[in-house]
């Protein structure tokens, strides 16, 4: 049973601060609306991990824009993925000559985002593109790469701003590797 006030007992360390996810936020929401000034993009974000993610980029985003968001799921509560994805919601708009930009909680093995960016590319988009909060390179099994990545991380299963470990730790506002006894007991 995790208490609220125990979940900073189960973390290792601190990989991202609050203050440091803040201040990168706003200079990618900076660089985002730039690269996409005057397109009217659609940012789909891939539920649930990006909540967090997705809703400080979308403050820090100062163009015309519209958001949408799809389920995709591959873990199903243990710490590795299953190679298994469970698609479980669309999106609503119709994307097709449209400017689209993917918004993800981790890019790990890279199968969630290959699955989705084939899925969304055969709706004929302008262009389609992967903004990450997380990239673990060294976890790649597939050949994919996220245009805009707030932060690089090496190979821990972190949890926190979004990431979760059985549904928990989603609400840290910080970014921790878990403790391996957690998962391991
Ligand atoms: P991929 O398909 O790239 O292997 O994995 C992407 C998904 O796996 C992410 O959306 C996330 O749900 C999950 N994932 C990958 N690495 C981690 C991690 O270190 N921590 C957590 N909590 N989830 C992860
Ligand atoms: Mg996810």
């Amino acid at each position: 049973m995790i208490h609220p006030f125990d979940m900073s007992q189960d973390i290792e360390r601190v990989l991202v601060s609050e203050a440091e996810i803040h201040t990168r936020l706003v200079e990618l929401g900076q660089e985002l609306s730039r690269d996409y000034a005057g397109k009217k993009p659609i940012f789909v974000g891939v539920l649930k991990g990006v909540v967090p993610f997705f809703a400080e980029m979308a403050r820090c985003i100062q163009i015309p824009c519209q958001w949408d968001f799809m389920s995709v799921t591959s873990f199903e509560g243990g710490t590795q993925s299953t190679g298994k994805l469970t698609f479980r919601k669309d999106i609503d708009h119709d994307i097709a000559g449209r400017h689209v930009v993917i918004l993800e909680d981790i890019l790990d093995s890279g199968r969630t985002l290959s699955y989705v960016c084939d899925l969304l590319r055969q709706r004929g988009p302008a262009s389609l593109k992967i903004c990450t909060f997380l990239d673990k390179p060294a976890g790649r099994t597939v050949d994919m790469n996220a245009d805009y990545v707030a932060f690089t991380i090496p190979n821990a299963f972190v949890v926190g701003y979004g990431l979760d470990y059985d549904d928990y730790y989603r609400n840290l506002p910080y970014v921790g590797v878990l403790k391996p006894s957690v998962y391991e007991d």
